[in-house]
């Protein structure tokens, strides 16, 4: 079979003759189970799926570089920020939350904001969102979190009943909800879109002294968003709007880029700061910590094929380079494990060898099987650890995580600041104009108008009330409801 037309061939290789007409017992059939081109087909179609990601589903992706603009070496010893016009190969993966493989781009959701970096130390991921805070701040409360932002047991309808259920009795998730209801709960694209790593991490330097940080990629297109009028006819005229923008403007070469800047602080400050700096309901006022440059992030190549490069593509919070470690953040913590252990699950144990996830830095270690082991797995070397074998794989003691003293008690226990309203109550009154706090309240009453379990609405205008009590007064009104009286001046 020589010549330099392909030809068509099985999955083991043999070639196909005959791709349009099944084999049939005479002209009229029935179809022999001796086709196993065919039964191949029938049987890795049925395959083509792997589980969508429970949250994340719908997402989109690209490549491109990161490039340091800043030198932050004396704040971490992170080899892929260590000078000045260092390049690092990066993918992206942008996405919606709450709504499956197909649902819309343009609905009022976090966007996700998930980057990797293929470092020469192994891949950073940074695995955030377009929101600098969270709903929650316990991973403990996650999959009861979600379980409101997905289907009714019943109905399998979207349910604003557990929705603002939860919400009102989370008073911890307002931040995040005013945000998510202001005018960026619906970005215009992917392109004009800030990203946040959210959490605090936590960066060491070449001294061994720790910083805490706070991460913020600034969109270099402005922060523009959609009209709700606009969005909703979008959700039904292009619900791939999103996916569809970023595809074609890195192929018409319109780069979107970023710029990567990030609060420092020193170690010692997180004591007695006057947020608790773990808290991801919280950011640090930019009074008091501001944004120190590091680099910017330029997209410059779209995927090739979707399905091996986006939907394959496995990020985790868990994923560190020297220099660059975890902080005590409750909800960080549990991500440190539910992200891994979700591909592990979506696509296998094997998943960091996929080409999009495979590290371009050396991989070795004493991990060997499982499903889909493609790559060698470690041939004939030896698996295990301690050896003699002077030219096996072997820690590196410079390499340790650093250090961190804790004290008290192993226990359940909650957060010790229950202040939820301060900062909302920041962006309400200081960060807003007056238009956009007009439609920050139309777009709480319009989504809390569906609400019919009894108490919710109360109880959330009581939560508002904490923020400012003409957010309640006004979300109120426009309900066509009274704040409760015991509110009321
Ligand atoms: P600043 O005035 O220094 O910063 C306000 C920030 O709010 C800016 O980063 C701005 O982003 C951002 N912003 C503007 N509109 C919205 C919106 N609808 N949703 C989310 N963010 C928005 O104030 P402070 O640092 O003192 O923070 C005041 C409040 O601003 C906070 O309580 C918080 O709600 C919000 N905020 C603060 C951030 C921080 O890290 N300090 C980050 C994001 C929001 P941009 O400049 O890009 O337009």
């Amino acid at each position: 079979m020589s010549g330099e037309k392909k030809y068509l061939t099985t999955a083991s290789g043999a070639p196909v003759g005959d791709n349009q007409n099944s084999i049939t017992a005479g002209h009229r059939g029935p179809t022999l189970i001796q086709d196993v081109h065919l039964l191949e087909k029938l049987a890795h179609f049925n395959r083509e799926r792997v589980p969508e990601r429970v949250v994340h589903a719908k997402g989109a992706g690209a490549h491109g570089y990161f490039e340091v603009t800043n030198d932050v070496s004396k704040y971490t010893k992170a080899d892929f920020l260590s000078e000045v016009g260092k390049k690092t190969p990066m993918f992206i993966r942008f996405s919606t939350v709450a709504g499956e493989l197909g649902s819309a781009d343009t609905v009022r959701d976090p966007r996700g904001f998930a980057v990797k970096f293929y470092t020469d130390e192994g891949n950073y991921d940074l695995v955030g969102n377009n929101t600098p805070v969270f709903f929650i701040r316990d991973a403990i409360k996650f999959p009861d979190f979600i379980h409101t932002q997905k289907r009714n047991p019943q109905t399998h309808l979207k349910d604003k009943n557990a929705v603002w259920d939860f919400w009102s009795l989370s008073p911890e998730s307002l931040h995040q909800i005013t945000i998510l209801h202001s005018d960026r709960g619906i970005p215009a694209t992917y392109r004009h879109m800030n990203g946040y790593g959210s959490h605090t991490f936590k960066w060491v330097n070449k001294d061994g002294e720790s910083f805490y940080i706070k991460y913020h990629f600034k969109t270099d297109q402005g922060v523009k968003n959609l009209d709700v009028e606009v969005a909703d006819k979008l959700a039904g005229e292009n619900p791939d709007y999103h996916t569809e923008d970023l595809f074609n403007a890195i192929a018409d070469s319109d780069y979107p880029s970023w710029t990567l800047k990030v609060q420092i602080m020193p170690e010692a400050d997180a004591l007695n700061y006057r947020y608790d700096p773990f808290d991801v309901t919280k950011v640090w006022p930019h009074e008091d910590y501001p944004l120190v440059e590091v680099g910017r992030m330029v997209l410059d190549r779209n995927p090739e094929n979707y399905f091996a490069e986006v939907e394959q593509a496995a990020f985790s919070p868990g994923h560190f380079v020297p220099g660059i470690e975890a902080s005590p953040d409750k909800m960080l913590q549990g991500r440190l494990f539910a992200y891994s252990d979700a591909h592990r699950y979506r696509i296998g144990a094997n998943h960091e060898s996929l080409p999009i996830n495979r590290a371009k830095s050396p991989v070795n270690n004493y991990q060997r099987d499982g499903f889909m082991s493609h790559d060698g797995n470690g041939g004939s070397t030896i698996n295990y650890e301690p050896n003699s074998y002077d030219n096996a794989p072997k820690e590196t003691p410079e390499n340790k995580t650093s250090p961190y003293e804790v004290s008290g008690f192993a226990d359940s226990v909650p957060y010790d600041n229950e202040d939820h309203y301060s900062q909302p109550r920041a962006l309400f009154r200081d960060v807003m104009n007056d238009d956009e706090r007009e439609r920050l309240v139309q777009n709480f009453a319009d989504h809390m108008s569906a609400v019919t379990k009894e108490g919710v609405i109360e109880r959330q205008l009581e939560n508002f009330h904490k923020v400012d009590p003409e957010l309640a007064e006004r979300v109120a009104a426009k309900l066509n409801v009274d704040v409760p009286s015991h509110l009321k001046k």
